[in-house]
């Protein structure tokens, strides 16, 4: 992965898949079509079915030893990716159940790459060669087989566009995120103060900007204590927290 902590000037993705259209609609929408407008980031579909070399543009054959599914063959993908990264400097992604947890941290790491490719499975996968030739690292989006890499992709461009500079109207408050500061998120509330029978906290309206910064972190600290132990189990927690979570019955 990158080596320095600068975002880059412009980051490209190629997205390599059977269908790459489906994701077209949300790359023209939202902070990734504002990330793309301000040519933050470029990102170009690919249908691996170009580079089928046969008549009947087959990407997929079927697998050795028997058993059932069909998996992508490896000379499609080898040439395309001799096409799209001649300078063999991008970074290639396979998306896969099998990867690595796509977490905040992956995120941001990747996000100060230059060049990503991204690699889209189908049916029972790529044929093992490209894993071992062609793939620099292979991220999972969690602990479910979905039909196809494509959404994967999708959900790993999303993550990364709204972190590059220029993505969010205020840069900063995508690392005051959920995930940021290994905590998550603390409540948040709008107009009008009274809705549902329900106010919003007075220390809110308060215009006191410590309080308000105090409530807030001690807020998504008992969150992620009742929502994910398992994140808090990873920080080390100070006295100061440690009352919070007892003076809220989350830890004795
Ligand atoms: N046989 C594969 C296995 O058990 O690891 C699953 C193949 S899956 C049906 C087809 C493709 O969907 C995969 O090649 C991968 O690109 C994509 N895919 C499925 N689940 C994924 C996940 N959780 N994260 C990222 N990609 C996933």
């Amino acid at each position: 992965m990158a080596d320095g902590f600068r975002k880059p000037i412009k980051m490209r993705v190629d997205v390599l898949a059977l269908f790459p259209e489906i994701l077209a609609p949300a790359l023209k929408t939202g902070i990734l079509k504002r990330v793309q407008d301000a040519d933050k980031l470029i990102v170009n579909l690919h249908n691996l079915r170009d580079w089928a070399t046969d008549k009947h543009k087959s990407v997929d054959d079927y697998p050795y030893g028997g058993g059932a599914g069909m998996i992508l063959k490896p000379e499609p993908i080898f040439a395309a990716i001799a096409a799209l990264n001649p300078e063999t400097n991008a970074h290639v992604i396979y998306l896969t159940p099998q990867g690595i947890p796509l977490t905040q941290g992956v995120v941001e790491s990747l996000s100060l790459e230059s060049h990503l490719i991204l690699l889209c499975g189908r049916y029972k996968g790529v044929d093992e060669r490209v894993r071992h030739r062609l793939v620099t690292t292979e991220v999972s989006i969690g602990d479910y087989v979905l039909s196809g890499g494509e959404i994967a992709a999708l959900v790993l461009i999303d993550a990364i566009g709204r972190v590059l500079p220029g993505a969010l109207g205020d840069y900063e408050s995508a690392h005051v995120d959920s995930f940021s500061h290994e905590l998550l998120d603390h409540p948040h509330y709008t107009r009008p103060v009274e809705f549902a029978d329900s106010g919003v906290p007075e220390v809110l309206l308060s215009g006191h900007h410590e309080n308000i910064e105090k409530w807030r972190y001690a807020e998504a600290l008992k969150r992620t204590a009742k929502c994910r132990p398992d994140l808090l189990q990873k920080l080390e927690l100070s006295e100061e927290d440690v009352e919070i979570l007892k003076a809220a019955g989350l830890m004795e």
